[in-house]
């Protein structure tokens, strides 16, 4: 990891979470509260009707919350859809765009997750974007090009270095255990590092790029020491304060 970059933790708690569940945020912030030498920057991205409550509690805890789409309008007739700036108005600091269960499930484009990200940075938070091939994908050799392709089609143009996070996510280590090696995923955060590079110059430098799939307790430690590796997006095992606990330790 680059030790200029402080590496950033989130967690996607994706259709999961009920008030109930507040207890164990609350946990993990007693628990954070004890680490001495937190190197990482932790958030969490709960479903949106736990935003308003956790943003409150996590600014206690020292942990920042996000979104987990926004739609690409401040506002209007769009029912049932959030807006960037509700998610800033709730606490959010961040809102992931373009995760590839929204690009799978609601048909979402390169273009779409772009203009997801611009509205996100115009109401003041730092979009997650998401980014990875298909199992099918990868077995064609077209990972690279897949995510290159995406990485161009989706984030916005004027993205400064500390207003993006891109997340490497293969979609076919998303849930279920299975994970690249960790010289496949050099590969890809060397790659996706000299595409920004190319694209934005020295601020492409300091673009955190998140590894996302399958990150757990058992694997954290080695993924997370990868070069250009700027910390996780970790589904499942944010759900247990002591699981996420123990990738940010490691972190
Ligand atoms: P997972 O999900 O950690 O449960 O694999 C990661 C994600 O989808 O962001």
């Amino acid at each position: 990891m680059a030790s200029e970059i402080t590496p950033l933790i989130a967690g996607n708690w994706k259709m999961n979470g009920l008030s109930a569940q507040l207890a164990e945020f609350q946990l993990l912030g007693e628990k954070l509260a004890t680490l001495k030498d937190r190197r990482a920057m932790v958030a969490i991205c709960p479903p949106a009707t736990l935003l308003a409550a956790m943003s409150e509690k996590g600014a206690v805890n020292g942990i920042a919350t996000g979104g987990q789409d926004c739609h690409a309008s401040p506002s209007g007739a769009h029912t049932g859809d959030i807006s960037a700036l509700m998610l800033k108005d709730a606490g959010a600091q961040f809102a992931i765009v373009g995760h590839s269960e929204r690009r799978a499930d609601h048909g979402e484009t390169d273009a779409q997750v772009r203009e997801k990200a611009q509205a996100a940075i115009a109401a003041g938070l730092t979009p997650i974007i998401c980014v990875g091939e298909t199992r099918a994908e990868r077995e064609a050799g077209q990972a690279d090009s897949v995510v290159a392709t995406q990485l161009a089609g989706s984030v916005p143009d004027a993205a400064a270095a500390n207003e993006v996070v891109i997340a490497y996510e293969p979609v076919w280590a998303i849930g279920t255990g299975l994970t690249p090696t960790n010289a496949d995923i050099a590969q890809m955060h060397d790659g996706i590092r000299k595409l920004l590079v190319e694209r934005f110059g020295g601020r492409g430098e300091t673009i955190r790029i998140l590894y996302g799939g399958s990150l757990k307790p058992a694997n954290a430690k080695e993924i997370l020491a990868v070069e250009n590796v700027n910390g996780g997006l970790v589904g499942g095992a944010s759900l247990l304060a002591n699981d996420f606990f123990a990738i940010i330790s490691a972190a």
